[in-house]
């Protein structure tokens, strides 16, 4: 991408919104972050940020205003597995507003490009019922099979991105992204993802000790550092593709093994207690990254050892800092 850009990054109160504004501020651009709350753990870099709700008509063509070249649309209502399964009205509702009215709106407003943020949860649910799960290539979206609420709307977004693109030639593009990790994002709460609950209960358990693991732990993902997740945005956004694309590694892991990769890293000895009674999602889910090295020239390549090796670090140093290590090992005397 040009340096000197305008670009606008909703859900710049976010993990992966937060992190993206930093980096286009390091690449040169002028940046406008929208959201609904700042970011949590550190100020935003942004040149202007603004407390807006997209879900709003007026907010959105408020967002958009100005000479903006192109906007990276991350803004949406989201969380874990916990998170996703218990809200599907509220999520599916909140999300196709805040998509059809940022659409419009920065079609309205001259924008030349368009970044929608979807999910590989877009991807039929019977393809993922194994642990050996076969990649998911692009394709493997039809028929329409999707995780319920959150997959769904990301699944029409997608499409509603393909009418804009085909009825008014406006500039879309569509990044999958499977299971993004790294430091500054949600640890604790209820809307945290399985790295950051790895690491936040690793990090809080006494040695030897036991964590909970949701389900039996040998339900399989793949999962990518926030690093390459914002190299491949940024390539995605510079290229001509208008089609779907995932964006995530494919090294495929199970669950109990990204717990004994944390516990390795926080040298403790902890048994997996298994909660059967919660929520696992599908039984295997993997990248198919074929697509993604031709158009992009380029794969997600740091390491999920080094990638939550710098994640544990950051969710221990937090929990630290908030006294909650101390109140644990005060519990032990
Ligand atoms: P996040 O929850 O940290 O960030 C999303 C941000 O959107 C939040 O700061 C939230 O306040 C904001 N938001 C929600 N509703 C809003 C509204 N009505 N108006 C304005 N802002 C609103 O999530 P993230 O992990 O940074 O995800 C960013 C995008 O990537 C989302 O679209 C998400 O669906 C997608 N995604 C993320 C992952 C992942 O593994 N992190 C995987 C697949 C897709």
């Amino acid at each position: 991408m040009n340096r000197g850009k305008h670009l606008l990054v909703t859900g710049a109160g976010g993990f992966i919104g937060h992190h993206l504004v930093k980096r286009l501020k390091a690449d040169g651009h002028w940046v406008r972050g929208v959201d609904m709350k700042y970011p949590e753990y550190e100020a935003s870099p942004a040149d202007e940020f603004e407390v807006l709700d997209l879900r709003r008509w007026d907010n959105a063509l408020m967002a958009t205003r100005g000479n903006i070249d192109e906007v990276f649309n991350l803004a949406a209502d989201m969380g874990g597995i916990g998170y996703i399964t218990a809200f599907h009205a509220d999520i599916a509702r909140n999300n196709i507003l805040i998509n059809a009215h940022m659409l419009e709106a920065a079609r309205q407003n001259g924008l030349k490009r368009f970044l929608f943020s979807s999910s590989a949860c877009v991807y039929a649910q019977s393809k993922q019922t194994n642990a050996e799960v076969a990649p998911l290539r692009e394709e493997d979206s039809f028929p329409a099979e999707p995780e319920p609420g959150y997959g769904w709307e990301k699944l029409y977004a997608e499409q509603l991105c393909r009418y804009y693109q085909s009825d008014y030639g406006f500039e879309t593009r569509i990044v999958r992204f499977h299971n993004v990790y790294g430091p500054l994002g949600t640890y604790d709460g209820g809307k945290e993802k399985a790295p950051a609950a790895i690491c936040r209960k690793v990090a809080l358990a006494n040695d030897p000790g036991e964590i909970e693991v949701w389900g039996d732990g040998h339900q399989t993902r793949s999962f990518m550092y926030v690093d390459d997740c914002l190299e491949g945005l940024i390539r995605l956004m510079a290229s001509s593709y208008r089609h779907p694309l995932n964006l995530g590694t494919d090294r495929l892991i199970s669950i109990n093994g990204l717990v004994d990769l944390v516990c390795g890293i926080a040298d403790k000895r902890l048994a997996k207690n298994h909660d059967l009674s919660k929520p696992q999602g599908v039984r295997g889910r993997n990248s198919d990254n074929r697509l993604l090295r031709d158009v992009l020239e380029w794969e997600p390549s740091i390491s999920l050892e080094k990638g939550l090796s710098l994640t544990y670090a950051w969710i221990e140093n937090e929990l630290a800092r908030s006294g909650r290590l101390e109140k644990r090992k005060a519990a032990l005397v």
